[in-house]
């Protein structure tokens, strides 16, 4: 797929394709239709990574036959990496939610899950809001250095032990638009 030249310049390879990606996310919108059928659904996704799955999950939600009775989407923002490529270990919450969670049947949309600390911080202060049912959706899932066993609910695709981009995740912010998931030539982080 033909992309901008800037980002063609630095990409090492491709690890999923956009097509691949859509597979994936139409599996888990099966999974969840599936697991709320005639249910209300609250979709939380956690920005700014998960702004594609969230959107791309709630419409392929929409179209699978016998489904939730109804799907709200709202987004809450955390920081953890800041503009590095390790996870700073402490996660901030920079937005919460405007949707009111006790109650509800909340999924929450994380884009990938490397040491878990943001997911585990996230069920943690959804957890202490009482929702009727509380899991998780995790579009890639990076287990080599896991500091807490955090439970995933819907996995859609491994990664490899790389820092990758595209579909959401950034280096340095830049990157998020690319349709499929990258991982960059090393020469972009040695000014780190
Ligand atoms: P964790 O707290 O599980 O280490 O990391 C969760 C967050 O770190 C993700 O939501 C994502 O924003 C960021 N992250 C983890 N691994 C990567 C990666 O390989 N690339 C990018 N761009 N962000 C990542």
């Amino acid at each position: 797929m033909k992309v901008l030249e800037t980002y063609e310049g630095t990409i090492q390879r491709e690890l999923y394709s956009a097509d691949a990606i859509a597979g994936a996310i139409e599996r888990l919108a099966c999974e969840i239709a599936a697991d709320f059928r005639g249910q209300p659904l609250l979709l939380l996704g956690v920005l700014k990574g998960a702004l594609y799955v969230v959107t791309d999950l709630a419409r392929a939600i929409a179209c699978v036959e016998n489904g939730p009775s109804e799907v709200v989407v709202d987004y809450l923002c955390v920081s953890s990496y800041g503009n590095e490529t390790r996870s700073s270990g402490e996660v901030r919450l920079l937005k919460d939610t405007t949707e009111t969670v006790t109650g509800r049947n909340v999924v929450l949309v994380e884009d990938i899950v490397d040491n878990g600390l943001t997911l585990e911080y996230l069920n943690a202060l959804m957890a202490e809001r009482k929702p009727a049912t509380l899991r998780s959706c995790v579009l890639f899932d990076k287990p080599y250095h896991r500091r807490v066993d955090v439970p995933l609910g819907y996995v859609g695709l491994q990664c490899p032990d790389e820092f990758v981009v595209g579909y959401g995740l950034d280096y340095q912010e830049v990157f998020r638009n690319l349709p499929y998931l990258a991982q960059l030539q090393p020469w972009v982080f040695q000014s780190e």
